[in-house]
């Protein structure tokens, strides 16, 4: 085990970390707590292989894996690492949670990602249990066309300082599981804006990031996902690696992160070749100007995904571009979709869910007269468009920021 391995660091009940959980603050339960989990799955504290099956699956089901608790840990506890090697070690936690996504799920995934049309809903409140309407709810909301209308247009690109920073460097977009399927359109922008920058775009085949393989206890195939990422980086030549997803860019980061497999790359000095290539779209963007056309809404919210790097570059585009339209609550807020949790714990996850829209509707106003100004939010992770879809409000519109940039 490596030193710094997350298994190895002890928490030492502090408490810090509390404030940060969306899940101990909508629901009031310390047991839900890092803390509480800490201990159930931290160093020496609890044997946790006592615990029955059933145990291990309702209680590892129940967090988020949205790291606001690891980024206030005095210790460096990872919780949401804990948590997944749990249930890595629980085989029937994982093949509970698959039978559930393959036998029930899986056929919405492939339909939606073939862009057809999903079951109609009086299927759908006849054979489709309660448990998984949540997540049926935000994957029909990423169907094609369902998308926002675009109203921003491009009118200058920071291209001088593009190439300053990065000379001829060949771009690979890393579009995840959504960009890829039902939200091809994201790439599709993405990959104008790059042109846009002047950029040389290379085309490596990529994997899923692994993240969410990882979060639900799959570290075999977490494995695979990430060798597969870096052998295709390689081969492409190691180009810069442009992100447009929080939480893929946040799961691209941890292949060279503390606690990583340090197999993975060829030796120390790869590995931060690869840190070092990772860079969020909306950075390489800053310095654009843009006209706002026909269609914007005077009011535009943000979410701020729970993955986003500390300097948050697509709100700070968001803001340059769009100016006092934009708004955003100042304590940011989960929203509630946590991958395994919206399965296992779906009146859980959307209670955050609507704790997330009622900060949005402080910062946002749009309760006070939704025909007048309905909620209109952004955001720049593809969980967090699931889940903020499957949440919203009746009327309220939600994508990618993506999403409102014209392509011509
Ligand atoms: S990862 Fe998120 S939901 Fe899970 S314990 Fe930490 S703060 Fe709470
Ligand atoms: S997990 Fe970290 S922050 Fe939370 S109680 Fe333990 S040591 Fe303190």
């Amino acid at each position: 085990m490596p030193p710094d391995s997350p298994d190895r660091r002890e928490c030492v009940l502090c408490g810090c970390c509390l404030e940060g959980c969306p899940l101990l603050e909508a629901t009031g339960r310390e047991e839900l707590s890092p803390r509480a989990k800490a201990l159930l799955a931290g160093p020496s504290k609890f044997d946790a292989a006592r615990l029955a099956e059933g145990d291990v699956a309702a209680l590892t089901g129940l967090c988020l894996a949205c790291g606001r608790c690891e980024k206030l840990c005095p210790q460096g506890v990872q919780v949401p690492a804990l948590m997944a090697a749990m249930r890595a070690a629980h085989p029937d936690f994982r093949q509970w949670l698959w039978k559930q996504w393959i036998t029930r799920l899986g056929p919405y995934w492939s339909l939606a990602a073939k862009g057809a049309a999903l079951a109609p809903q009086a299927f759908v409140d006849t054979f489709v249990p309660a448990q998984f309407g949540l997540a049926l709810k935000g994957l029909k909301g990423l169907r094609p066309g369902n998308g926002l209308a675009p109203w921003l247009a491009i009118a200058a690109f920071p291209v001088q300082a593009f190439r300053a920073r990065y000379g001829d460097r060949p771009v690979a977009l890393f579009d995840g599981c959504v960009g890829r399927g039902p939200r091809a359109a994201w790439g599709e922008t993405a990959r104008l804006l790059l042109k846009g920058l002047g950029a040389h775009l290379a085309e490596p085949r990529f994997s899923c990031c692994g993240s969410t393989l990882g979060v639900a206890g799959l570290p075999q195939e977490q494995a695979q996902a990430r060798a597969e990422n870096i052998a295709a980086w390689r081969e492409a030549g190691r180009p810069l690696l442009a992100t447009y997803c929080a939480t893929c860019r946040k799961g691209l980061a941890d292949y060279a992160g503390p606690g990583a497999d340090g197999g993975l790359f060829a030796d120390e000095a790869e590995a931060a070749a690869w840190a070092a290539s990772l860079v969020p779209l909306s950075a390489l963007l800053e310095g654009a100007k843009a006209k706002a056309g026909r269609g914007a809404p005077a009011i535009v919210g943000y979410h701020r995904p729970c993955h986003a790097e500390a300097a948050d570059h697509d709100f700070r585009l968001l803001s340059s571009l769009l100016g006092p339209r934009l708004r955003t609550p100042a304590g940011g807020g989960c929203c509630g979709f946590g991958g395994v949790m919206q399965l296992s714990a779906p009146e859980l996850s959307a209670r955050v869910g609507a704790s997330c829209w009622e900060s949005l509707d402080t910062a946002l106003g749009f309760s006070a007269a939704p025909e007048v100004t309905p909620a209109y939010v952004l955001t720049g992770c593809s969980g967090c468009v699931m889940q903020l879809l499957a949440t919203a409000p009746r009327g309220a519109r939600v994508g990618h920021w993506l999403e409102i940039i014209r392509q011509k």
